[in-house]
């Protein structure tokens, strides 16, 4: 299957408590588009960018086989430019700079080539921007995954609830969860996001890993347990590359290739955070990513005796 993805395409920022980086490449779609280049799957990227951004960068989208057709480059115009600081936990961060620049106006183009992609990942940007690009696929692909975040629930609620209504798999993380549902069980959030739309329904829980929950079913991964977590920036996006990229590769959507699809997740996003940005994931090869797999599979797999 096809994997259609959108999302921003940017300039990092980041500090950690192990060090910080000058503008480095960053950007939903790029983690989402390297990760699927893992999984030898052919993907799309919508997006935007200034004529500030590198040719290596573009270069690099093409020799990982990712289609840049639907990239626009606005020569007079910057690109989005994100800078965060995050705290000794790892797990909370600041935003220290947003400077939205061609996405501000950004009015998504989709490439005749990418037209018929059966699974569209919607990464974390303004609803609206979500919504119209469902509005110009020629037909309804056949999954539609949406990821989504607290700024947007704040600042664009309604037509966030109108994405959400013609979105088949939601991918919050825990406390998004809880806010968009007014519930503290995440089972119970589960139940109420359900009834906004989507079948399928993920909810993110950082180092503790991942929930799935579908038609009264629920299925639960850890994250890989790591030494040294040294940047989470792109986690989340890793995350949701890793799992639509596998259910592409299989070309079946149901809950049960959903629960190794989030083991696939969680594993990509498991090599992400060991490096800065974008570096530790586009070092990993096939082979690595079967290795972790591996280990992911030792991780959960036991047997019970009850006598
Ligand atoms: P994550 O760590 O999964 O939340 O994703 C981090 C990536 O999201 C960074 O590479 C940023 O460039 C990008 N990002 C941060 N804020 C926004 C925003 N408001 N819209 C689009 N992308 C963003």
């Amino acid at each position: 299957m096809k994997l259609l993805v959108v999302g921003s395409v940017a300039f990092d920022a980041i500090e950690t408590p192990f060090g910080k980086t000058d503008k480095i490449l960053g950007g939903a779609a790029t983690y989402i588009g390297i990760t699927s280049s893992i999984l030898g799957v052919k993907s799309g990227i919508v997006s935007v960018v200034g004529g500030d951004f590198p040719q290596e960068h573009l270069d690099m989208f093409t020799k990982r086989d990712i289609n840049i057709e639907g990239l626009e480059i606005v020569k007079e115009g910057k690109t989005f430019f994100w800078s965060g600081k995050y705290h000794n936990d790892l797990n909370t961060r600041d935003t220290l700079a947003t400077e939205v620049n061609v996405l501000e106006n950004f009015d998504p183009k989709i490439p005749a080539s990418m037209q018929d992609s059966e699974i569209l990942l919607l990464g974390n940007l303004h609803p609206g921007v979500q919504l119209s690009v469902l509005e110009k696929m020629n037909q309804r692909p056949k999954l539609v995954i949406l990821d989504t975040m607290n700024f947007w629930m704040d600042s664009a609620l309604d037509i966030l609830m109108e994405m959400i209504a013609k979105t088949d798999v939601i991918t919050i993380n825990d406390e998004e969860a809880r806010q968009l549902s007014g519930e503290y069980s995440l089972v119970k959030a589960a139940k109420k996001i359900h009834t906004m739309g989507p079948k399928y329904v993920i909810i993110k829980k950082g180092e503790h890993g991942a929930l799935l929950f579908h038609e009264g079913k629920v299925f639960a991964i850890p994250a890989l347990p790591l030494e040294d977590v040294f940047d989470p920036t792109g986690a989340g996006d890793t995350f949701a590359g890793g799992f639509a990229a596998y259910l592409a590769k299989k070309g079946k959507i149901d809950f049960e290739t959903m629960k190794s699809a989030l083991i696939v997740g969680s594993a990509m996003a498991s090599f992400t955070v060991e490096k800065f940005g974008t570096e530790r994931i586009e070092e990993v090869t096939e082979a690595d990513m079967f290795s972790r797999l591996r280990q992911f599979k030792e991780l959960t797999t036991f047997d019970v005796e009850l006598q």
